[in-house]
Parts: C-alpha cells; sequence; structure tokens
C-alpha cells in the first residue's frame, strides 16, 4: 500500500449507503433504525441493516447475535471489517446523545447519525466518539 490512509476527519459514504440509511431511518421511525457499515481499510463496502433490540423511540442497541454474526461470520467472509456505525435520531437534531457518548465502544468507528427532525430533509453527519470526547468527520460522497 503507497496510499496514504483516509484522512480521519474525512469518511467517504457513497450516495447509495447515504440513501439506503435514510430510507432504514424512515421505514422504522419513530423508532430509531441501525446498522453496521463494513470495509476495508477504512473506506465502506458494504451496509448491513440491523435490528434495534432497544426499548422505547431514544435508544438503540444492535441486536447482539446479529453482532456477532456479522463480526465473526459474514465479515471476516467478505474480508471486511467494522468502519461505521450508523443510527437514526427520528425526532432530535444529528449529534450524538449523552447516551450515544456513554455507549460509544469502537474508537476507531465512524458514528453516523440520521436525523429525521426535518421530515422534508434528513441531515446525515458522522461522527468519532472517543473517550467521551466527540469530534465531526465530514462525510463525502
Ligand atoms: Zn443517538
Amino acid at each position: 500500500m503507497t496510499e496514504a490512509p483516509p484522512s480521519e476527519s474525512r469518511f467517504s459514504l457513497p450516495d447509495d449507503m447515504r440513501q439506503a440509511i435514510i430510507a432504514h431511518a424512515r421505514r422504522d421511525a419513530p423508532r430509531e433504525c441501525c446498522g453496521i457499515i463494513a470495509g476495508r481499510a477504512g473506506l465502506p463496502v458494504r451496509l448491513h441493516p440491523t435490528t434495534n433490540i432497544a426499548e422505547g423511540n431514544a435508544l438503540y442497541e444492535i441486536d447482539p447475535a446479529e453482532l456477532i454474526d456479522l463480526e465473526f461470520h459474514t465479515m471476516p467472509a467478505q474480508e471486511t471489517e467494522l468502519v461505521a456505525i450508523y443510527h437514526s435520531h427520528p425526532v432530535s437534531p444529528a449529534v450524538p446523545s449523552a447516551t450515544d457518548i456513554a455507549l460509544a465502544f469502537w474508537p476507531d468507528a465512524v458514528y453516523i447519525i440520521c436525523s429525521l427532525a426535518d421530515s422534508e430533509q434528513p441531515v446525515v453527519r458522522g461522527f468519532h466518539i472517543r473517550d467521551g470526547a466527540v469530534s465531526e468527520v465530514d462525510l463525502t460522497s
């Protein structure tokens, strides 16, 4: 590999994945949706919608069985690894909630949030969450 690694403050999100996240968010509203993006070398390859097992409409928790299957079967078989985690905020802005920050266990992943607060114009933003610190990641297509 002679290419420089992708900048930490940028993440290339293909438009079809962006649209898939928005569609998933709309499908699951008023509940939050969630899923992961598998990739290689920090670049997205495939989007995997997952089941949100959290109760209520203001939390998400990826079904652990699905996550294990992805981590130990699907992604290794496709030679990918987890590069991003997405979820939706049906009525709040596209910024990490206190719970999102407290439960962010993947320091290398990009946390993508899709807000439907303005249902006509969904907002999709990306963040790194490390040790309670949030920094924005530019999502480029
Ligand atoms: Zn959230």
